[in-house]
């Protein structure tokens, strides 16, 4: 079989890969992007989105998403388009206790330069009228967090992409490698053979599978949780992301509303299959009411699983393969944050600039062993 050939083949048509094979063409790159089913089909097409740097620990990852926000920026001026939406996000607890870690985590914050202010109840009301909140309550408003259409973000990318003629094939799983010593010559996809002279291994939960086959483990958990998106509702309902007790919930470019709980993601289990669970929805819908006063004619639409790719020390992992001279590896939860940026780093990082200190915590062999 003739194998085509390729600078680099990259695995994985989501955000990462997407960003990473984007950056790789624009520098010049010959890329193929090898995606088994099609683009955005994994988490990125099954996400919160939410642009933010406010629960991550320790500093150094909430740093890195913090700088992954901002490369929003940079990604505007690159394609001409701003993805970044809503005016922010809201916070708040119900229990003493969630109270004082909610302020503890706001000061924090400011003391790292995040944009995190202590309002009230009625502060909050006064930006979203809607907002069932008592006027004594003590919310967090971070006015610069914004979300995506993640789908939307990634479609861009691949079709900016495209003009720098990145090719995508879809359904085209990765099934194999061949090697020679520390160098895989040729990837088998879809019943094909790619030759490629590096690899980026994008590919979400679909991590540890890929890199067994080249002899190595890398535990990525699948995380679980449960989204739902009601029927349109009129304009000017909520305008920012809203974190509340036992419901999160943004605007959807839908017109709708996207809606989320911990409560609800406790529901689904490491294997549940992704696909729609009727009952978590009514939940999210039921919460989401109360909490703005819907009318009983809004609706859930779509009900949805997405499995967060979660490695084992929930950081990420990024950047080249220990024992392989020419495969490279980025997978990571706040993949949505994060992915613009850290594609941006592993294209560098690939192309010859000297490994980035900021992924120096973040190294796949903290967490990678020998296989047999
Ligand atoms: C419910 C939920 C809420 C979330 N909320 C947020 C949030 O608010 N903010 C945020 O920043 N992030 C959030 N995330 C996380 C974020 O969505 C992910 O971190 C991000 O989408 C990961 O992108 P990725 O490109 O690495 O993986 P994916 O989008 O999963 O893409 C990987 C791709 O690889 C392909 N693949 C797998 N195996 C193979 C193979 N053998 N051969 C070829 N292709 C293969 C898959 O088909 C898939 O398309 C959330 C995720 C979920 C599920």
């Amino acid at each position: 079989m003739t194998a085509s050939t390729y600078d680099t083949a990259v695995i994985g048509a989501g955000i990462l890969g997407a960003a990473t094979a984007w950056r790789l063409a624009r520098a010049g790159q010959r890329v193929v992007i090898l995606e088994a089913g099609a683009a955005s089909a994994g988490a990125t097409g099954n996400s919160f989105s939410w642009l933010n740097a406010v629960s991550k620990e320790p500093e150094a990852y909430h740093r890195l998403n913090a700088l992954g926000a901002a490369e929003y920026e940079r990604l505007a001026d690159a394609l001409g388009r701003d993805f970044r939406q809503g005016s922010g996000c809201l916070e708040w607890a119900a229990e003493e206790d969630g109270i004082t870690a909610l302020r503890q985590k706001a000061a924090r914050l400011q003391t790292r330069g995040y944009a995190a202010e202590i309002i009230s109840g009625a502060a909050v009301r006064a930006l979203e009228p809607h907002l069932r909140i008592a006027s004594d309550a003590v919310a967090v408003h971070y006015p610069n967090d914004r979300w995506v259409d993640a789908p939307e973000v990634t479609a861009a990318l691949l079709a900016d992409g495209r003009k720098y003629g990145v090719e995508i094939r879809e359904a085209a799983p990765v099934t194999g490698f061949h090697r020679h010593g520390r160098r895989v010559l040729v990837v088998e996809a879809g019943g094909e053979w790619v030759q490629a002279e590096s690899v980026a291994i994008c590919a979400g939960t679909g991590v540890p599978a890929i890199v067994h086959m080249l002899g190595l483990a890398l535990p990525v958990n699948r995380q679980p949780g449960l989204l739902a998106i009601t029927s349109p509702l009129p304009a000017g309902i909520l305008s920012r992301v809203v974190y509340a007790p036992g419901i999160h919930l943004r605007p959807d470019s839908s017109g709708g509303l996207r809606l989320g709980a911990a409560g609800t993601d406790a529901l689904t289990l490491e294997d549940t299959p992704i696909e729609p669970i009727p009952g978590g929805g009514e939940i999210l819908l039921h919460r989401a009411a109360a909490l703005l006063g819907l009318s009983a004619s809004v609706s859930v639409k779509r009900v949805y699983i997405g499995a967060r790719p979660v490695p084992a020390d929930g950081l990420p992992a990024v950047g080249r393969l220990p024992g392989l001279d020419n495969v490279c590896v980025a997978v990571t939860h706040s993949g949505i944050t994060l992915g613009p940026l850290l594609g941006r780093l592993l294209a560098e990082e690939m192309l010859g600039s000297p490994p980035s200190s900021l992924l120096s915590g973040f190294r796949p062999e903290r967490l990678t062993q020998v296989v047999g």
